[in-house]
């Protein structure tokens, strides 16, 4: 039978693994491999994914590949590994003194004056970002990996200036996998990136599967220290880990912390820094078993590692790390070491024999491998906890969060709620407070300049181009920073990945994961938080594909021109109309998105084998310090091209085409520009070049839409325009070019030539959409 048919509650052993490539990779290495023990936890409330409980923690899967994974049904699950009744309370020394794990004390120190530069790498969720905001304190510089949009984070530890520390993407294993894994990988890999040690962050109430990644890193024989975090929840619960042992076992310094509580960070910082300095290398890289499978990983991984050696060194690659990398069938790796047809023949055979005498293909007998080594290591050191408070008080909240009837309606409850308290209170409340500040900053300098007797265009410049365009985007602030505080306490709360986890099904009927609900959502709100929003994204075809569908999510700005239009012409039938064309959005972005699918985005959404984390309680730093990353991510870069937009806009209204200043803003180039588009509007019924002006000055802000109108309309819009012009200008308006803000956004996230695609791109998309719309209610007698 086959994982899919076991009911909720049943437990089976795992006999097979189906499906191939990366994909069977990612299974394996999150620990589904033959002899595994995996019990059903739940169905998502539309029926697929399933959430699984397997080594310890909770995974999810879509029935789809579970359909791939062979079981035999149990009636119990066997002890996942046998308890160590008794630790010894032992001391755990400190650095320097006896029982300490430290291989080359004071021998052949890095030259003083070298900076040590640290990779922090672990599991996502394992506490990495705590980690980091403790170690830096406040001195950290975010940028992007060169030539990818991966969040990259680095800074000196605190009272170190010698150092530079890196918080990598969190990874499961060195597989590379999602864009995020490769970045990783490729980081410590790499010969021009390698950092001088590691700090491998291990969640230790999931030691197991944090572990899987432990032991690749070993491989590379890169010092290395390991961070043992969330200790205060082992010891919490009556769970006890035998450090000593560990790090005997391990061949590394381990050190138990608890980030939050930043206890044992100091420690840690020792550590790290002597491992540096001293290249203190892991001393244990060998995790075979003569006994396992008798013998056949171990005899194959250390043949091919004699024959590979030469070449691995010529590659600048860590032997067994390499060894172990093409025994596993990793064709990057392979490649890497240009062996000739000879060797890999060779190769071939040792492989197959293992194969054959192990009853295991490649892969699977690698990481089965690997988590017997790790089961030893539990064994040994790890007193469980019987069940920890944080794992029942995350069952509790799961049965209503992700309940089968009240999981959607809770989601739709708490981002009504988000968006209340940020359009509608806090938002609003500080929008307001900065529109004041900008207007009254405004008037000083509109009056300082008339007392300057400045020079009246360059004046306007400041007054009417700079302070009125960057002012209404700059207004955008506190919701961006607000949306960013509710949604930095659902991601690292565990909240996101539940949404991911019920929202699956629906979203993967249109080519995407679970995970692109939440951008979308909040661009109902705005655009230029949904687009940033997109980073949490883990696969980048998912990250572009939602960032081009979230601008068809009608914006809050949006609303002034509904309302404005609504009360000209279709009094007493807003509820209607607003309600239309919010729906309007969202069946042209499904519509698209399938476009996509069979198209530019072609292939598959991420498969979604995901962990399901327990809910914690976020920290203060790590939401305040995204708040602070976002708002400056939002002023500095966004403000380059708001800037030149804002100026450009300023110039096309003020000057004629002989570059004297106009009085009648239909001389001006911008009124000329409106006239010469007027054609492509004719055939909708908007062909008047008031109207083309609005629209266009819509691109800076859409409020700016309706003043706009009212400016050039003197006489009144509903002289200019039927109900059917005014219904058609509402289609396009909902559906047309992203504003200024969110285009620079969206640059920042894909680069200048998929921004200026998106513009184009919408505003054709509008016009047809409204076209067609004009077309049925001139048929139906509007
Ligand atoms: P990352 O995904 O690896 O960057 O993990 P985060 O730093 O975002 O942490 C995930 C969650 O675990 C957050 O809610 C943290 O507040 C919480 N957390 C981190 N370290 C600890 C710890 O030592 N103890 C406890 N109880 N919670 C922690
Ligand atoms: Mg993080």
């Amino acid at each position: 039978m086959t994982l899919k048919e076991l009911k909720i509650g049943q437990s089976a052993v795992i006999t097979s693994v189906g499906g191939e490539g990366a994909l069977r990779q990612h299974f394996l290495d999150m620990g589904v491999i033959p002899g595994a023990e995996v019990t059903v936890v739940k169905y998502a409330p539309m029926g697929d994914p399933m959430e699984l409980q397997i080594h310890g923690y909770e995974l999810t899967l879509r029935l789809a590949d579970a359909d791939q994974i062979g079981v035999e049904s149990i009636e119990e699950r066997s002890n996942p590994h046998k308890r160590i009744d008794r630790i010894d309370d032992s001391y755990h020394p400190g650095l320097g003194e006896d029982g300490k794990y430290h291989s080359k004390e004071n021998e052949d120190p890095l030259p003083d004056g070298t900076v040590l530069t640290y990779a922090l790498v672990g599991n996502q969720n394992s506490g990495k970002t705590t980690l980091f905001n403790q170690l830096t304190g406040s001195n950290q510089h975010v940028g992007n990996f060169p030539g990818v949009t991966v969040d990259r984070k680095d800074g000196p530890i605190k009272g170190h200036a010698d150092t530079l520390i890196t918080d990598l993407p969190g990874i499961y294993s060195m597989s590379p996998y999602s864009s995020e894994e490769i970045v990783s990988r490729n980081f410590v890999l790499d010969y021009e990136t390698r950092p001088t040690a590691i700090i491998n962050i291990v969640d230790a109430t999931n030691i197991e599967r944090n572990m899987y990644l432990t032991i690749q890193l070993l491989e590379m024989g890169i010092p290395m220290v390991v961070a043992l975090n969330m200790m205060d929840e082992v010891t919490g619960n009556g769970g006890a880990i035998d450090i000593n042992k560990m790090e005997d076992m391990l061949g590394v310094p381990v050190v138990p912390i608890s980030a939050a509580k930043n206890q044992g960070v100091d420690e840690l910082v020792d550590h790290a820094l002597h491992i540096a300095k001293y290249q203190e290398r892991p001393t244990r890289q060998d995790f075979c078993s003569k006994d396992d499978h008798g013998g056949a990983i171990h005899r194959a991984i250390h043949a091919v590692q004699h024959i590979i050696e030469d070449h691995a060194d010529k590659a600048g690659l860590p032997v067994r790390f390499a060894a172990v990398k093409v025994v596993e069938g990793d064709p990057l790796i392979t490649e890497q070491l240009k062996l000739d047809d000879n060797e890999l023949e060779m190769i071939e055979h040792v492989v197959l024999q293992m194969e054959r005498e192990g009853g295991m293909d490649r892969s699977a007998a690698i990481a089965d491998m690997r988590f017997d080594f790790i089961e030893r290591v539990c064994e040994n050191t790890v007193r469980k906890p019987r069940e920890s408070k944080e794992r029942i008080r995350s069952e509790r909240i799961d049965s209503i969060l992700t309940g089968k009837w009240t999981a959607i309606p809770c989601f739709i409850g708490i981002m009504g709620l988000v968006f209340v308290l940020t359009f509608n209170v806090i938002g609003l409340f500080f929008q307001d407070l900065l529109e004041k500040g900008i207007g009254a900053l405004t008037d000083v300098v509109d009056s300082a300049l008339t007392a300057g007797n400045v020079n009246e265009v360059i004046h306007g410049l400041i007054i009417g181009g700079i302070f009125e365009g960057v002012g209404s985007v700059l207004s955008f602030l506190p919701i961006v920073v607000t949306m960013f505080f509710f949604l930095s306490i659902m991601e690292d709360s565990g909240y996101i990945a539940r949404v991911a986890f019920f929202m699956d099904k629906l979203l993967r009927k249109i080519g995407l994961s679970g995970r692109s609900i939440v951008p979308m959502l909040i661009g109902f709100g705005c655009t230029v938080p949904a687009v940033m929003a997109t980073r949490t994204l883990p696969s980048r075809r998912d990250r572009r594909m939602t960032i081009l569908l979230t601008p068809f999510m009608s914006c809050s700005a949006k609303i002034p021109i509904y309302g404005f239009f609504v009360s000209a012409f279709f009094p007493g039938k807003g509820g209607l109309i607003m309600i239309g064309l919010y729906l309007l959005g969202v069946i042209v972005a499904i519509l698209v998105a399938l476009l996509f699918k069979n198209s530019l985005f072609k292939g598959e959404a991420v498969p979604f084998v995901m962990e399901l984390p327990n809910y914690r309680m976020p920290g203060a730093k790590n939401v305040l310090r995204l708040m602070w990353e976002k708002a400056k991510d939002f002023i500095t870069r966004a403000f380059s091209v708001i800037l030149v937009a804002t100026v450009v806009v300023w110039f096309l209204k003020t000057f004629d085409m002989h570059l004297g200043l106009v009085e009648d803003s239909s001389q001006s180039i911008m009124g000329q520009l409106a006239g010469v588009l007027v054609p492509i509007f004719e055939p909708l019924g908007l062909g008047d070049w008031r109207i083309v002006t609005s629209l266009i000055s819509g691109f800076m802000a859409k409020e700016s839409v309706v003043a706009t109108m009212e400016m050039l309309f003197k006489e009144g819009i509903t002289s200019a325009l039927t109900a059917l012009s005014a219904a058609t200008l509402l289609v396009y308006s909902l559906l047309y070019t992203p504003c200024v803000a969110a285009v620079a956004s969206i640059k920042r996230e894909m680069g200048g030539k998929w921004a200026f695609g998106v513009v184009i791109w919408q505003c054709a998309v509008a016009w047809v959409v409204a076209l067609i719309f004009k077309l049925i209610l001139a048929g139906i007698g509007l």
